[in-house]
Protein backbone atom coordinates (compact mmCIF):
# COMPACT_ATOMS: atom_id res chain seq x y z
CA UNK A 1 0.00 0.00 0.00
CA UNK A 2 1.86 3.03 -1.34
CA UNK A 3 -1.23 5.37 0.45
CA UNK A 4 -2.32 5.48 3.92
CA UNK A 5 -5.72 3.90 5.09
CA UNK A 6 -9.36 5.37 4.70
CA UNK A 7 -10.43 6.27 7.97
CA UNK A 8 -14.42 5.27 7.27
CA UNK A 9 -14.42 6.33 11.72
CA UNK A 10 -16.02 9.19 13.15
CA UNK A 11 -12.83 11.08 14.04
CA UNK A 12 -9.92 10.82 13.81
CA UNK A 13 -10.50 10.72 10.30
CA UNK A 14 -8.49 11.46 6.56
CA UNK A 15 -6.51 14.60 6.18
CA UNK A 16 -5.07 16.07 3.10
CA UNK A 17 -0.93 16.25 2.43
CA UNK A 18 -1.64 20.06 2.99
CA UNK A 19 -3.01 19.55 6.33
CA UNK A 20 -0.64 16.97 7.07
CA UNK A 21 2.48 19.20 5.96
CA UNK A 22 1.49 21.97 7.68
CA UNK A 23 2.38 19.87 10.92
CA UNK A 24 6.55 19.91 9.76
CA UNK A 25 7.49 22.76 11.75
CA UNK A 26 7.98 24.08 15.26
CA UNK A 27 6.78 27.03 16.94
CA UNK A 28 6.65 28.77 19.99
CA UNK A 29 4.14 29.20 21.69
CA UNK A 30 4.10 32.20 23.42
CA UNK A 31 5.88 33.96 19.73
CA UNK A 32 3.74 36.86 17.87
CA UNK A 33 3.46 34.32 14.72
CA UNK A 34 1.85 31.34 16.50
CA UNK A 35 -0.55 33.81 18.22
CA UNK A 36 -1.52 35.14 14.87
CA UNK A 37 -2.32 31.72 14.12
CA UNK A 38 -4.85 30.83 16.98
CA UNK A 39 -6.22 34.64 16.81
CA UNK A 40 -6.82 33.78 12.93
CA UNK A 41 -8.28 30.04 13.84
CA UNK A 42 -10.80 31.77 16.65
CA UNK A 43 -12.18 34.27 14.22
CA UNK A 44 -12.48 31.42 11.27
CA UNK A 45 -14.53 29.29 13.98
CA UNK A 46 -16.86 32.43 14.56
CA UNK A 47 -18.04 32.92 10.94
CA UNK A 48 -18.89 28.81 10.54
CA UNK A 49 -21.62 29.86 12.39
CA UNK A 50 -22.52 33.50 12.30
CA UNK A 51 -21.40 33.49 15.59
CA UNK A 52 -19.36 37.09 14.96
CA UNK A 53 -21.73 39.53 16.96
CA UNK A 54 -22.58 36.61 19.86
CA UNK A 55 -20.33 34.66 20.59
CA UNK A 56 -16.44 34.01 21.52
CA UNK A 57 -14.64 31.11 21.10
CA UNK A 58 -12.20 29.44 23.64
CA UNK A 59 -10.34 26.34 22.56
CA UNK A 60 -8.68 23.68 24.99
CA UNK A 61 -6.38 20.84 24.83
CA UNK A 62 -7.28 17.77 24.57
CA UNK A 63 -9.56 15.56 23.15
CA UNK A 64 -13.31 16.75 22.27
CA UNK A 65 -14.91 15.32 25.49
CA UNK A 66 -12.24 17.30 27.20
CA UNK A 67 -14.28 20.37 25.69
CA UNK A 68 -17.61 18.84 26.45
CA UNK A 69 -16.48 18.77 30.02
CA UNK A 70 -14.94 21.84 30.35
CA UNK A 71 -18.11 23.40 28.94
CA UNK A 72 -20.25 22.09 31.76
CA UNK A 73 -18.19 23.02 34.52
CA UNK A 74 -17.75 26.82 32.89
CA UNK A 75 -21.34 27.71 31.85
CA UNK A 76 -22.99 25.55 34.53
CA UNK A 77 -22.86 27.12 38.03
CA UNK A 78 -22.54 24.37 40.91
CA UNK A 79 -25.69 24.48 42.27
CA UNK A 80 -27.36 24.36 38.62
CA UNK A 81 -29.72 21.49 37.54
CA UNK A 82 -28.75 20.05 33.90
CA UNK A 83 -31.53 18.30 31.43
CA UNK A 84 -29.71 15.60 29.38
CA UNK A 85 -31.56 14.88 26.48
CA UNK A 86 -30.40 11.06 25.80
CA UNK A 87 -30.94 9.49 22.36
CA UNK A 88 -27.23 7.96 22.21
CA UNK A 89 -24.04 6.81 23.49
CA UNK A 90 -22.74 10.48 23.19
CA UNK A 91 -25.65 11.72 25.13
CA UNK A 92 -24.82 9.04 27.80
CA UNK A 93 -20.97 9.97 28.37
CA UNK A 94 -22.54 13.86 28.71
CA UNK A 95 -24.78 12.96 31.32
CA UNK A 96 -21.99 10.81 33.62
CA UNK A 97 -19.47 13.75 33.38
CA UNK A 98 -21.99 16.28 34.37
CA UNK A 99 -22.99 14.03 37.06
CA UNK A 100 -19.41 13.57 37.96
CA UNK A 101 -18.50 17.10 38.13
CA UNK A 102 -20.85 17.56 41.17
CA UNK A 103 -23.83 18.73 39.06
CA UNK A 104 -27.53 17.68 39.68
CA UNK A 105 -28.49 15.99 36.02
CA UNK A 106 -31.48 14.68 34.64
CA UNK A 107 -31.82 12.50 32.04
CA UNK A 108 -34.90 12.59 29.65
CA UNK A 109 -34.19 9.21 27.75
CA UNK A 110 -35.44 8.95 23.93
CA UNK A 111 -35.26 5.68 21.63
CA UNK A 112 -31.96 5.67 20.32
CA UNK A 113 -33.28 5.25 16.79
CA UNK A 114 -35.53 8.61 16.44
CA UNK A 115 -34.06 11.87 17.21
CA UNK A 116 -35.09 13.62 20.68
CA UNK A 117 -38.53 15.67 20.85
CA UNK A 118 -38.49 19.48 21.82
CA UNK A 119 -42.38 18.64 22.78
CA UNK A 120 -41.21 16.06 25.47
CA UNK A 121 -38.47 18.42 26.31
CA UNK A 122 -41.01 21.50 26.82
CA UNK A 123 -42.95 19.30 29.05
CA UNK A 124 -40.59 18.32 31.05
CA UNK A 125 -38.87 22.26 31.44
CA UNK A 126 -43.01 22.90 32.68
CA UNK A 127 -43.10 19.89 34.97
CA UNK A 128 -39.21 20.68 36.65
CA UNK A 129 -38.77 23.71 37.09
CA UNK A 130 -35.39 23.55 38.98
CA UNK A 131 -33.85 22.86 35.20
CA UNK A 132 -31.44 25.50 34.41
CA UNK A 133 -29.68 24.33 31.56
CA UNK A 134 -30.33 21.38 28.78
CA UNK A 135 -27.67 19.37 26.73
CA UNK A 136 -28.04 18.42 23.63
CA UNK A 137 -25.94 16.24 20.61
CA UNK A 138 -26.48 17.94 18.11
CA UNK A 139 -25.22 14.53 15.47
CA UNK A 140 -25.80 11.72 18.11
CA UNK A 141 -22.48 9.66 16.60
CA UNK A 142 -23.26 6.46 18.40
CA UNK A 143 -25.59 5.56 15.86
CA UNK A 144 -25.83 8.69 13.59
CA UNK A 145 -28.97 10.74 14.43
CA UNK A 146 -29.36 14.25 13.77
CA UNK A 147 -31.13 15.83 16.49
CA UNK A 148 -33.55 19.14 15.98
CA UNK A 149 -30.50 21.82 17.51
CA UNK A 150 -33.51 24.93 16.06
CA UNK A 151 -36.35 23.60 17.65
CA UNK A 152 -34.76 22.48 21.32
CA UNK A 153 -32.90 26.03 21.00
CA UNK A 154 -36.30 27.64 20.83
CA UNK A 155 -38.10 25.79 23.73
CA UNK A 156 -35.04 26.35 25.95
CA UNK A 157 -35.20 30.29 24.83
CA UNK A 158 -38.62 30.65 25.14
CA UNK A 159 -38.03 29.11 28.61
CA UNK A 160 -35.34 30.62 30.07
CA UNK A 161 -32.90 27.66 30.22
CA UNK A 162 -29.35 27.58 29.21
CA UNK A 163 -28.49 25.32 26.11
CA UNK A 164 -25.28 23.51 25.70
CA UNK A 165 -25.24 21.88 22.36
CA UNK A 166 -22.16 19.01 21.86
CA UNK A 167 -21.90 19.44 17.72
CA UNK A 168 -18.44 17.47 17.95
CA UNK A 169 -19.51 15.47 14.54
CA UNK A 170 -22.13 18.07 13.02
CA UNK A 171 -20.02 21.81 13.14
CA UNK A 172 -18.63 22.95 9.70
CA UNK A 173 -20.65 20.18 7.89
CA UNK A 174 -24.30 20.62 8.77
CA UNK A 175 -26.15 24.02 8.96
CA UNK A 176 -25.75 25.74 12.88
CA UNK A 177 -27.23 29.21 12.83
CA UNK A 178 -26.47 31.41 15.96
CA UNK A 179 -28.30 34.39 15.13
CA UNK A 180 -31.40 32.41 14.80
CA UNK A 181 -30.66 29.38 17.47
CA UNK A 182 -29.55 30.83 20.70
CA UNK A 183 -27.03 28.60 22.35
CA UNK A 184 -24.92 28.61 25.52
CA UNK A 185 -21.93 26.86 24.21
CA UNK A 186 -21.09 25.06 21.11
CA UNK A 187 -18.69 22.41 21.14
CA UNK A 188 -16.58 20.96 18.54
CA UNK A 189 -13.09 19.91 18.08
CA UNK A 190 -10.02 20.22 15.65
CA UNK A 191 -10.63 16.20 14.39
CA UNK A 192 -13.68 15.89 12.74
CA UNK A 193 -16.06 17.93 10.09
CA UNK A 194 -12.92 21.05 9.69
CA UNK A 195 -10.65 18.04 8.98
CA UNK A 196 -7.78 18.93 11.19
CA UNK A 197 -6.21 16.31 12.92
CA UNK A 198 -7.21 15.41 16.48
CA UNK A 199 -5.73 16.99 19.82
CA UNK A 200 -8.14 19.98 20.91
CA UNK A 201 -11.61 21.08 21.06
CA UNK A 202 -12.88 24.50 21.16
CA UNK A 203 -16.55 25.93 23.10
CA UNK A 204 -18.36 29.14 21.46
CA UNK A 205 -19.67 30.49 24.52
CA UNK A 206 -22.36 33.34 24.76
CA UNK A 207 -21.10 37.03 25.16
CA UNK A 208 -24.17 37.48 27.27
CA UNK A 209 -23.54 34.68 30.02
CA UNK A 210 -19.83 34.93 29.37
CA UNK A 211 -19.56 36.87 32.97
CA UNK A 212 -21.70 34.53 35.07
CA UNK A 213 -19.14 31.85 34.27
CA UNK A 214 -16.53 33.00 36.33
CA UNK A 215 -15.68 31.05 39.40
CA UNK A 216 -18.28 28.19 38.41
CA UNK A 217 -15.48 25.43 37.31
CA UNK A 218 -14.18 23.52 40.22
CA UNK A 219 -10.79 22.51 37.90
CA UNK A 220 -8.51 24.90 37.04
CA UNK A 221 -7.29 22.96 34.04
CA UNK A 222 -11.11 22.79 32.48
CA UNK A 223 -11.97 26.05 33.54
CA UNK A 224 -12.67 28.09 29.99
CA UNK A 225 -13.23 31.12 31.59
CA UNK A 226 -9.93 31.87 33.08
CA UNK A 227 -8.36 30.69 29.10
CA UNK A 228 -10.46 33.40 27.87
CA UNK A 229 -9.85 36.08 30.09
CA UNK A 230 -5.94 34.81 29.16
CA UNK A 231 -6.24 34.60 25.79
CA UNK A 232 -7.86 38.05 25.50
CA UNK A 233 -5.08 39.63 27.64
CA UNK A 234 -1.72 37.86 26.36
CA UNK A 235 -2.94 36.30 22.71
CA UNK A 236 -1.32 32.69 24.18
CA UNK A 237 -2.67 29.99 25.72
CA UNK A 238 -3.14 29.40 29.35
CA UNK A 239 -0.75 26.50 29.32
CA UNK A 240 1.38 24.60 26.66
CA UNK A 241 -0.70 24.24 23.61
CA UNK A 242 -0.88 21.38 20.80
CA UNK A 243 0.76 23.83 18.13
CA UNK A 244 0.73 20.86 15.57
CA UNK A 245 -3.08 20.59 16.05
CA UNK A 246 -3.66 24.22 15.88
CA UNK A 247 -1.84 25.11 12.63
CA UNK A 248 -2.76 21.95 10.66
CA UNK A 249 -6.44 23.28 12.02
CA UNK A 250 -5.69 26.55 10.32
CA UNK A 251 -4.63 24.79 7.20
CA UNK A 252 -7.74 22.61 7.33
CA UNK A 253 -9.77 25.99 7.46
CA UNK A 254 -7.76 27.26 4.76
CA UNK A 255 -8.67 24.79 2.57
CA UNK A 256 -12.69 24.23 4.48
CA UNK A 257 -13.24 27.96 3.24
CA UNK A 258 -11.17 27.21 -0.77
CA UNK A 259 -13.96 24.63 -0.96
CA UNK A 260 -16.89 26.38 -0.29
CA UNK A 261 -17.43 26.88 3.08
CA UNK A 262 -20.50 24.78 5.00
CA UNK A 263 -22.31 24.25 2.09
CA UNK A 264 -19.96 22.33 0.14
CA UNK A 265 -18.71 20.55 2.93
CA UNK A 266 -22.42 19.63 3.44
CA UNK A 267 -22.84 18.57 -0.15
CA UNK A 268 -19.59 16.55 -0.38
CA UNK A 269 -20.52 14.91 2.43
CA UNK A 270 -24.15 13.99 1.21
CA UNK A 271 -22.78 12.46 -1.80
CA UNK A 272 -20.17 10.29 0.14
CA UNK A 273 -23.19 9.40 2.37
CA UNK A 274 -25.68 8.55 -0.93
CA UNK A 275 -22.91 6.63 -2.85
CA UNK A 276 -22.35 4.41 0.34
CA UNK A 277 -25.82 3.85 1.27
CA UNK A 278 -26.66 2.89 -2.85
CA UNK A 279 -23.15 0.73 -2.96
CA UNK A 280 -24.07 -1.35 0.45
CA UNK A 281 -27.80 -1.69 -0.51
CA UNK A 282 -27.18 -3.72 -3.38
CA UNK A 283 -24.75 -5.76 -1.08
CA UNK A 284 -27.85 -6.92 1.16
CA UNK A 285 -26.52 -4.40 3.96
CA UNK A 286 -29.22 -2.74 5.94
CA UNK A 287 -29.20 1.00 7.94
CA UNK A 288 -30.01 1.12 11.35
CA UNK A 289 -31.68 4.28 10.43
CA UNK A 290 -34.81 5.61 8.66
CA UNK A 291 -33.08 7.70 6.21
CA UNK A 292 -35.26 10.84 7.82
CA UNK A 293 -33.53 11.14 10.67
CA UNK A 294 -29.82 10.16 9.12
CA UNK A 295 -27.18 12.63 9.23
CA UNK A 296 -25.13 12.38 6.57
CA UNK A 297 -22.19 11.91 9.08
CA UNK A 298 -21.95 8.60 9.63
CA UNK A 299 -23.95 5.22 9.25
CA UNK A 300 -25.02 2.50 11.49
CA UNK A 301 -25.47 -0.75 9.48
CA UNK A 302 -26.90 -3.77 10.85
CA UNK A 303 -24.47 -6.62 10.70
CA UNK A 304 -25.13 -9.51 8.20
CA UNK A 305 -27.54 -12.50 9.49
CA UNK A 306 -24.93 -14.93 8.78
CA UNK A 307 -23.56 -17.33 10.64
CA UNK A 308 -20.11 -16.74 8.96
CA UNK A 309 -20.11 -13.24 10.01
CA UNK A 310 -17.22 -11.78 12.65
CA UNK A 311 -16.65 -8.37 12.93
CA UNK A 312 -13.31 -8.40 13.49
CA UNK A 313 -12.47 -10.54 10.55
CA UNK A 314 -14.47 -8.41 8.84
CA UNK A 315 -12.47 -5.42 10.12
CA UNK A 316 -9.07 -6.45 9.04
CA UNK A 317 -10.31 -8.07 5.46
CA UNK A 318 -11.44 -4.22 4.67
CA UNK A 319 -8.34 -2.93 6.24
CA UNK A 320 -6.35 -5.15 4.18
CA UNK A 321 -8.00 -3.61 1.19
CA UNK A 322 -7.41 0.08 2.84
CA UNK A 323 -10.05 1.00 4.49
CA UNK A 324 -10.89 1.03 8.41
CA UNK A 325 -14.05 0.56 9.35
CA UNK A 326 -15.46 1.37 13.22
CA UNK A 327 -17.58 -0.78 15.28
CA UNK A 328 -21.29 -0.54 16.34
CA UNK A 329 -22.17 1.22 19.89
CA UNK A 330 -25.57 -0.35 20.18
CA UNK A 331 -26.61 -2.87 23.19
CA UNK A 332 -29.53 -4.43 21.66
CA UNK A 333 -29.03 -5.34 17.74
CA UNK A 334 -25.25 -6.13 16.52
CA UNK A 335 -24.13 -3.63 14.20
CA UNK A 336 -21.07 -1.65 12.24
CA UNK A 337 -20.45 1.82 11.18
CA UNK A 338 -19.42 3.63 8.42
CA UNK A 339 -17.88 7.40 8.26
CA UNK A 340 -18.70 9.45 5.73
CA UNK A 341 -16.86 12.38 6.47
CA UNK A 342 -12.66 13.03 6.27
CA UNK A 343 -11.29 14.56 3.08
CA UNK A 344 -12.60 11.52 1.07
CA UNK A 345 -15.09 12.20 -1.98
CA UNK A 346 -17.16 9.47 -4.48
CA UNK A 347 -14.24 7.76 -5.51
CA UNK A 348 -12.90 6.40 -2.09
CA UNK A 349 -16.46 5.96 -1.11
CA UNK A 350 -17.01 3.41 -4.04
CA UNK A 351 -13.89 2.19 -3.64
CA UNK A 352 -14.69 1.11 0.12
CA UNK A 353 -18.21 -0.11 -1.10
CA UNK A 354 -16.31 -1.87 -3.53
CA UNK A 355 -13.66 -3.67 -0.91
CA UNK A 356 -16.83 -4.55 1.51
CA UNK A 357 -18.19 -6.49 -1.54
CA UNK A 358 -14.64 -8.88 -1.96
CA UNK A 359 -14.41 -9.01 1.86
CA UNK A 360 -18.24 -10.43 1.83
CA UNK A 361 -17.36 -12.92 -0.86
CA UNK A 362 -13.92 -13.97 0.82
CA UNK A 363 -16.05 -14.78 3.76
CA UNK A 364 -18.44 -16.63 2.18
CA UNK A 365 -20.96 -14.54 3.30
CA UNK A 366 -23.95 -14.19 0.42
CA UNK A 367 -26.04 -10.69 -0.01
C1 LIG B 1 -16.23 12.60 18.67
C2 LIG B 1 -17.32 13.06 19.56
C3 LIG B 1 -17.05 13.52 20.87
C4 LIG B 1 -15.66 13.59 21.45
O1 LIG B 1 -15.04 12.37 21.51
P1 LIG B 1 -13.50 12.32 21.85
O2 LIG B 1 -13.19 10.87 21.71
O3 LIG B 1 -13.31 12.84 23.20
O4 LIG B 1 -12.81 13.18 20.83
C5 LIG B 1 -18.10 13.98 21.62
N1 LIG B 1 -19.35 13.99 21.15
C6 LIG B 1 -19.65 13.56 19.91
C7 LIG B 1 -21.07 13.62 19.46
C8 LIG B 1 -18.65 13.07 19.08
O5 LIG B 1 -18.94 12.65 17.84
Amino acid sequence: MDRDRILLTPGPLTTTLRTKLAMLKDWGSWDGDFIAVTAKVRAGLLDVVHGQDSHVVVPLQGSGTFSVEAAVATVVPREGHVLILDNGAYCKRAARLTQLMGRRATVLEFPEESPVSPQALEARLEADTSITHVILIHCETGTGVLNPLPEVAAVCEKRGKGLIVDAMSSFGALPIDCRSSRIDALIAASGKCLEGVPGMGFVLLRKAVLEQCAGNSQSLAMDLFDQYQYMEKTGQWRFTPPTHVLVALAEAMEQYREEGGQPARLARYVDNYQTLIAGMKALGLKPFLAPEVQAPIIVTFHAPQHPAYDFKRFYQAAKDRGFLLYPGKLTQVETFRVGCIGAIGRMEMQQAVNAVAEVLAEMGIAS
